[in-house]
């Protein structure tokens, strides 16, 4: 019974990963048509109801598969640098990288050739806003089941994350986040990368840290990533985290309703906007699984305004 407590009173990996875009249509299509995600949830972004907040993940946009973009029309390409997430790693079934490097050419994605780190075959890619993702076949294997699609099969389908990538001036202060709040351990270290795991859970699991200390800071735009947020399992654990955070002298908000989970976020000393987010209540609280990402999902405080947010997003064919 102890043991239960401490397990679930604990950061569960990955929950989410939000990035920017700029075009709303353009961003659909690939990460539902060329890379093969479901769209779970389109909703808005509840501090900017002019722009959609989309949310693609597996079937049923289970915690360490959503990857979320604000797609700002017109805002221009950021650049990534120090100070934020750099590079998104979703697990793939061994032999799939193949697969993948045919259809990137096709769609003409940009695409580099199949590389390995830490042991682990990986294909990157950029997305056409230029945010960089990587296909890894993971040390150990993953039996999620990924989102099917006529093109994109279960055999080849994306997992969900493996890992993030954070680019640094100085990894210390963020590694000391990492392994004295969150329960992450130092894993392994190639060159000027760190890999961080937890045992919490055997999935998305992972964070990298790439020390860069003559590197700029990046620019947030499009193409680049806006926040990490990782996974507790309810909002009591959400709170202990609050205070544990805010213990050690770190600002952090108080917690937040996003419809689909509870959040709270802090900015940790490296720059990289960190926020822990809820298994509860999920994205069937307002559709049904086999409906999910089908209609237009707003916040109760913008529903009477529907018509008119409604006029104001890009029309999605
Ligand atoms: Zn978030």
């Amino acid at each position: 019974m102890l043991k239960k407590t401490i397990m679930e009173n604990t950061i569960l990996g990955l929950h989410h990963i939000t990035a920017i875009a700029d075009d709303a249509q353009r961003n659909y299509n690939f990460y539902t048509k060329v890379l093969g995600l479901r769209l779970v949830k389109k909703t808005v972004n509840f501090d900017d109801p002019g722009t959609y907040h989309f949310y693609f993940g597996d079937e049923a946009g289970s915690p360490g598969t959503i990857l979320t973009f604000f797609p700002w029309e017109g805002i221009g390409k950021g650049y990534t640098g120090t100070g934020m997430a750099t590079d998104i790693g979703y697990s793939v079934a061994k032999d799939s990288l193949g697969f993948w490097s045919d259809r990137f050419k096709q769609f003409n994605v940009k695409q580099e050739q199949i590389q390995e780190r830490f042991g682990e075959q990986y294909l990157s890619f950029q997305d056409p806003d230029g945010l960089k993702l990587d296909l890894i076949i993971t040390a150990n294997e993953d039996n999620r089941k990924g989102w099917e699609t006529n093109d994109v099969k279960a055999d080849v389908a994306t997992k969900g994350f493996h890992n993030i990538t954070l680019t640094l001036k100085n990894v210390t202060p963020t590694a000391t986040i990492l392994t004295d709040i969150l329960g992450y351990k130092l894993l392994k270290q190639e060159g000027n990368r760190y890999r961080f795991i937890t045992d919490a859970v055997d999935n998305a699991n992972v964070v990298d840290m790439i020390e860069a200390p003559n590197l700029a800071p990046g620019r947030g735009a499009a193409g680049t990533n806006h926040h990490v947020a990782f996974r507790v399992k309810d909002d009591n654990i959400l709170m202990n985290f609050r205070e544990k955070i805010a213990s050690k002298g770190f600002g952090i908000t108080p917690k937040i309703d996003r419809d689909y989970f509870f959040s709270l976020y802090f900015r940790e000393p490296g720059g990289v906007l960190f926020e822990l987010a809820t298994d509860n209540p999920g994205f069937t609280r307002d559709e049904p699984l086999n409906e999910l990402g089908t209609s237009l999902k707003l916040p109760k405080q913008y529903e009477n305004n529907r018509k008119q947010i409604e006029e104001t997003l890009p029309v999605l064919s």
